[in-house]
């Protein structure tokens, strides 16, 4: 798993305002294979991140939508040397799939810049939240 995430491009973030989005991040999808119930990942690139404060009216909100750049298809074989079965070409449950750490810095970095920016919409998100008492 580290070696896949130590090859990933870093990706971009483009801050506008009170709006960032990250672009070219890679995500980690997990599922389990039929044979072993050992878990594996597989990682999709291009993936997108928007999020930043909307604002409806008088009414600021944290957002965030991650978008992975595509469906993660099952290894040929199980990952798992004491297993290593031939994996078959069905359906899987894959869990929520994650950024990989160089996106969620970037996201520390985007949360960060846009607090300082926007204090007057980061306060009123925050307590709509529940991060900071109402
Ligand atoms: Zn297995």
């Amino acid at each position: 798993m580290m070696q896949i995430v130590a090859e990933a491009q870093r990706p971009t973030l483009v801050i506008d305002g009170h709006h960032a989005v990250i672009s070219n991040g890679r995500f980690l999808h997990m599922a389990h294979c039929c044979w072993c119930r050992n878990a594996f990942h597989v990682a999709t690139d291009d993936g997108t991140i928007h999020m930043g404060i909307a604002v409806t009216g008088k009414n600021p909100r944290w957002y965030e939508k991650e978008t992975p750049g595509g469906r993660p298809e099952a290894p040929a074989v199980c990952p798992n040397e004491a297993c290593g079965k031939e994996m078959p070409r069905r359906h899987y449950y894959w869990y929520t799939p994650s950024p990989v750490y160089l996106a969620r810095d970037l996201m520390n970095e985007a949360w960060t810049t846009i607090r300082i920016n926007h204090p007057e919409l980061s306060g009123p998100a925050d307590r709509a939240a529940g991060i900071i008492p109402a």
